[in-house]
């Protein structure tokens, strides 16, 4: 017997347990979070809202953002669109698991692939990136029957134990070893390096096709080419991980678009949900027939709720965003490059579309400080490196904001200041 469901309130006149944004200052929020959080971390911000852009703290001081959640709010916070999907679908269906048909992944999932390149054209949905790569490397152990895996100096492939040990830093790694493998790495962009870890025994190269975590560093396309054609040599797997550099934050959907090397299996997440948490592991359909049925699985994986925040971001992207990706991105790049021109405290600036690195001869935590200070949030890559990955949606003006402040923070912390 099936009765008419009972009309859904509005999601913004239905009473919720939410606090109210101005209930409480920055100072009692980092009280009251010191009281429960990990104790990993000792925040120092509290922020409740966001709009575009920009990000506004308990106190009302608003920032522009040039971190976006590390490359993840790709479409800027409180995205109308995003925003109505995530609502909409939550008074729909919240959960539907991935061996059900549903009707907001499917249609997805129908987008992603007209925009992910050949021959990737199925996918595993996770909720992260250490996931996607996690069956990344499964479904290249079902593929190849080998369980080495090759990977690049200052890579980063996640925090979980399936993938630290191709995650390069010591620092994540040498506290929880043993582990269980051990990677073999490679000098990124060193094709006589790359060659000499291959033979037999590989399952998979992995690489970034632009290096996030390790310091914003582009890889040569000649490199990628180089590891598609060493790859195919062994019988081995190309496993781009475009966890941080996918989903149009180079101007293209996939980073290793640019240098024409098709991949086995690329793996995404941080911006694909525009902050909703998503990660998906891309494969040809040669790789996902290798997995025995059953041989993986999630519970959250793909849900709906993810699905409906992905597919507003994928049908941006479609919808002309990775042009302006590209445009603003050159305009940012031009800008940090005159200033890096007459600043000699600025060794390099590199990246590619809005995932922007500066490399300085210094530790950047003062200059990272000083832009806080004149309402600028950006992130590290390392000690030496400041990292932009701000919302697709900058706009020209927001990034001359940006290089304006940062030229402030160099002359804040200048060392005769
Ligand atoms: C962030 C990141 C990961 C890990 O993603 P999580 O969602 O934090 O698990 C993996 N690879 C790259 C390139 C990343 O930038």
């Amino acid at each position: 017997m099936s009765e008419p469901p009972e009309p859904v309130p509005a999601p913004d006149a239905a009473p919720t347990a939410l606090p109210d944004p101005a209930g409480a200052s920055v100072a009692d929020l980092l009280a009251r979070d010191a009281a429960h959080h990990s104790g990993l971390w000792a925040p120092r911000h509290a922020f409740v809202r966001g709009e575009g852009v920009t990000l506004i703290d308990a106190d009302g001081r608003r920032y522009l953002d040039l971190m976006a959640g590390i490359a993840v709010a790709s479409l800027g916070h409180a995205h109308p669109r995003l925003a109505a999907a995530v609502a909409q679908q939550a008074q729909r269906l919240i959960t539907a698991p991935q061996n059900q048909a549903n009707d907001v992944r499917t249609a997805m999932l129908e987008r992603l692939f007209e925009l992910a390149p050949a021959p990737l054209e199925r996918a595993f949905l996770s909720n992260s990136g250490s996931e996607a790569n996690e069956a990344a490397l499964k479904w290249a152990r079902a593929a190849t029957g080998r369980s080495t895996f090759v990977a690049t100096r200052r890579g980063f492939s996640g925090r979980t134990l399936g993938v630290l040990p191709l995650t390069w830093n010591a620092a994540y790694r040498e506290p929880f070893e043993p582990l269980g493998y051990a990677g073999r790495f490679v000098r990124y962009g060193d094709v006589g390096e790359l060659d000499a870890a291959m033979d037999d025994d590989v399952a998979a190269i992995v690489v970034e096709p632009v290096q996030g975590e390790g310091g914003i560093h582009p890889a040569d396309p000649a490199f990628l080419q180089a590891a598609r054609r060493a790859a195919d040599a062994h019988g081995a797997l190309l496993i781009f991980d475009e966890v941080q550099a996918g989903a149009g934050r180079t101007g293209t959907f996939l980073a290793h678009e640019a240098a024409g090397v098709p991949a086995d299996v690329a793996t995404m997440a941080k911006g694909l949900g525009g902050g909703v948490p998503i990660g998906a592991t891309l494969m040809s359909a040669d790789v996902a027939a290798a997995m025995p049925a059953g041989g993986h699985g999630t519970t959250f994986g793909g849900n709906p709720l993810a699905a409906a925040a992905a597919l507003v971001v994928l049908e941006e992207l479609a919808g002309g965003l990775m042009d302006h990706v590209r445009e603003v991105g050159a305009h940012l790049r031009a800008r940090l490059d005159a200033l890096a021109a007459d600043e000699p405290r600025i060794r390099e600036v590199r990246g590619v579309g809005l995932m922007l690195g500066i490399e300085f001869k210094e530790k950047v935590a003062p200059l990272l400080a000083a832009l806080e200070g004149r309402g600028v949030l950006a992130i590290n890559a390392g000690a030496t490196v400041v990292r932009m990955v701000p919302p697709l949606i900058l706009t020209r003006d927001d990034a001359d904001r940006a290089v304006d402040a940062l030229a402030g923070a160099l002359a804040d912390t200048a060392p005769d200041a």
